[in-house]
């Protein structure tokens, strides 16, 4: 009687420290889901999105779209994710490897005997690029105030190509990409500018890097 009583205990026991564990590991599948939905995040920074927009064009954007929600993708899973073919999305990756706005790691597998290769995104690369173009422009026009004072440049509203006024008064004040009228902004108002853009990256830097 007594070692029976000793017995249900112990199960009892046993399943209590079971359910602990079960909480555990919600828990932790909670945090994961929490993290990847912010890693995709990044892309909603304009500078960033522009960044990779230029590199792999629209149809790159939903690999890197993938790559950051996934953190960790192979290639064959991202042609698949992608409705692709493998080449086409190496050729992609390597785009951005060029860039080395990703990285990659290579496992054998033994059965078919050719190399897997995993991917994902380099966070710490990607702000390091869209702030060091930021700074440099910062300090352009840092440099500039210094020398003429806050004067007025004239800016094109949809593709962002800024000139003097000269320049401006050749082009009649219209963009010649974009056609349309040029702006004309204040030098502190483009430098405040830039910085609070500077400020945003160095915000995701700290949150992703
Ligand atoms: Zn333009």
């Amino acid at each position: 009687m007594r070692s029976r009583r000793k017995k249900s205990k112990s199960k009892k026991a046993k399943k209590k420290k079971k359910k602990g564990k079960k909480k555990e590991k919600k828990k932790k599948k909670v945090k994961k889901r929490v993290r990847r939905k912010k890693a995709t995040e990044i892309l909603k920074n304009e500078d960033i999105y522009s960044l990779f927009r230029k590199i792999v064009g629209l149809e790159g954007i939903k690999l890197v779209e993938i790559l950051l929600e996934k953190r960790i993708v192979d290639e064959f899973k991202l042609a698949e994710l992608m409705e692709k073919e493998v080449n086409d999305v190496r050729s992609l990756l390597y785009k951005l490897y060029m860039h080395k706005l990703v990285s990659f790691s290579r496992k054998r597998d033994r059965k078919r005997g050719w190399w897997i290769y995993s991917w994902w995104v380099d966070l710490p690369r990607v702000f390091y690029l869209v702030k060091k173009e930021k700074l440099r422009r910062l300090e352009l026009i840092e440099e500039r105030i210094k020398k003429n004072g806050s004067v007025e440049i004239f800016e094109c509203p949809r593709c962002e190509l800024k000139m003097l006024y000269e320049k401006a008064l050749e082009n009649m004040f219209t963009c010649p990409n974009c056609g349309v009228p040029l702006k004309a902004v204040n030098l502190e108002i483009l430098r405040d500018r830039l910085k609070r853009e500077i400020a945003k990256i160095e915000e995701l830097e700290r949150k992703y890097a």
